[in-house]
């Protein structure tokens, strides 16, 4: 039988104008302000025919150039890649040490299942307690002194300070599921949507017990959900900063209160930026994965229709909040959970663990072999694995304009010095000014039809140069 979801026929009206497709001048306007505001001179976004929209260029690009930085909107790190590496909740660069990263990670993974570790990424709040019974992973196994020693940064690795990181600040509300590579990117972080998250004693949340239980089951599910309420989290605290600001106006010019749905306009304002990506309905827009017969599609999309519901009545009772319910109704949690599997995007950031490493290996003889004695154990306890990177989803506001190209203009590339979870955008050829900034969502060396097979998720047939060239 199908859910219901009674805030949904309560707000009707308002959620279809929430869920309205922007005209292409307030399109113009948000994008306009947004890379006036983020300084990304060189582009620009412009509406296309059929509500649609792209990114042009403003100026001309060499090969190589850097076309954009784009500063994501909300970002998860993947719940497995947290026993991997220790990063900043808001800007996800890798933080602490060489050696806390390293024995971190040589911990976690003696502990065995990854779900036991989430609230173990302090490197205090880590004893060992011997709690699993799964250590054996066929790896080199070092003795647990050395790797505690290394955990509390007792223990120096050889030129590990040529490698430095960010110290690890801890959350302003003390849970210990977030950390921060500075105090402004707790504060940032706090102020856009972890007050209301935050599983700590400062938390904002109505029930941090029921919290806990909406992120346990985002992770045993999907954790597009920790993004989906990162998104509804900001914008009510988008709102309450609105309303503050609008009743001060109002004292101030001595207005009286006017009937009318005031209350709604400022929701409507804080909901601005999630209202400019493009959404289908989650279960409408997924990829039916390959396990799953053609006839079964109908079933298979209530299913995921069912798990939305089911994530959502979790997070209602974790923050629900009385004049921001339309945000709670099934219709928005869908649209903004297909908004992001529509246009979301790997968040990647490469491991400076990596680096150190290398750097061991390119050592000169006969140095290399006297740091080797020490380092070697290490490397071979964390096997081939050693240089994982963060890895996550994130919504990019201007990425997410980038329309699709087999023959792109542009690529999402990470140079050296990237070393955050920004995208990075350059161009793959010179690119004119007014020509479109174009990226392959896709592997585009991949042949037609597997192209358009693939391109077929995100709905539409590609038909672009190179498409038209081979359709032929
Ligand atoms: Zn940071
Ligand atoms: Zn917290
Ligand atoms: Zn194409």
């Amino acid at each position: 039988m199908e859910v219901v979801c009674p805030i949904d026929a309560q707000f009707s009206e308002q959620i279809a104008v929430l869920l309205e497709p922007p005209s292409p001048l307030q399109v113009q306007e948000y994008f306009d302000e947004l890379i006036t505001s983020k300084q990304c001179n060189g582009i620009q976004v412009k509406p296309t025919n059929d509500y649609g929209k792209g990114v042009y260029a403003d100026m001309e690009f060499e090969e190589d150039d850097l076309v954009l930085k784009d500063q994501m909107l909300f970002g998860v790190q993947h719940s497995s890649n947290k026993i991997d590496c220790l990063v900043c909740s808001f800007c996800f660069r890798f933080i602490g040490s060489i050696e806390l990263q390293i024995g971190r990670k040589l911990y976690l993974q003696g502990l065995g299942s990854p779900k036991d570790c989430f609230d173990l990424a302090s490197k205090d709040q880590i004893e060992f307690q011997h709690c699993s019974s799964t250590t054996s992973r066929n790896r080199f196994q070092l003795p647990n002194e050395s790797i505690e020693s290394l955990m509390h940064e007792n223990l120096a690795l050889p030129y590990s300070k040529k490698f430095p990181l960010p110290s690890v600040i801890d959350c302003l509300g003390g849970c210990k599921e977030a950390y921060y590579c500075s105090k402004s990117c707790a504060h940032a972080d706090w102020e856009l949507c972890h007050s209301i998250l935050c599983t700590g004693d400062g938390s904002k949340s109505l029930s941090k017990k029921a919290l806990s239980r909406f992120i346990e089951h985002a992770n045993e599910t999907n954790d597009i959900f920790l993004l989906a309420a990162k998104a509804i989290s900001s914008t009510i605290l988008k709102y309450r900063k609105l309303k503050v600001a609008h009743n001060k106006e109002k004292e101030k010019n001595h207005i009286a209160e006017v009937l009318g749905n005031h209350n709604f306009s400022l929701l409507f304002k804080a909901w601005k930026p999630l209202s400019m990506g493009y959404k289908r309905r989650w279960w409408e827009c997924i990829a039916l994965p390959d396990d799953v017969d053609a006839c079964d599609e109908a079933a298979f999309r209530m299913q995921i229709r069912q798990l939305a519901f089911e994530s959502l009545e979790l997070l209602k009772e974790a923050i629900i909040n009385e004049e921001c319910l339309p945000l709670f109704s099934l219709e928005i949690y869908g649209h903004i959970i297909g908004m992001f599997e529509l246009n979301n995007l790997d968040l990647v950031v490469a491991s400076p663990v990596e680096d150190y490493f290398l750097y061991i290996d390119d050592l000169p003889e006969p140095e290399k072999k006297e740091v080797d004695e020490i380092t070697q154990p290490f490397l071979d306890a964390l096997g081939e694995d050693y240089s994982v990177c963060c890895q996550g989803t994130a919504f990019f506001p201007l990425q997410s304009c980038m329309n699709h190209s087999c023959c792109p203009t542009a690529k999402a590339f990470k140079r050296d010095e990237d070393r955050d979870g920004q995208a990075t955008i350059l161009a793959s050829r010179p690119i004119k000014k007014g020509e479109e900034i174009t990226i392959s969502y896709i592997d585009e060396d991949l042949p037609f039809n597997e192209r358009q097979a693939l391109l077929a998720d995100y709905g539409f047939r590609c038909k672009c140069l190179k498409c038209i060239q081979e359709e032929t």
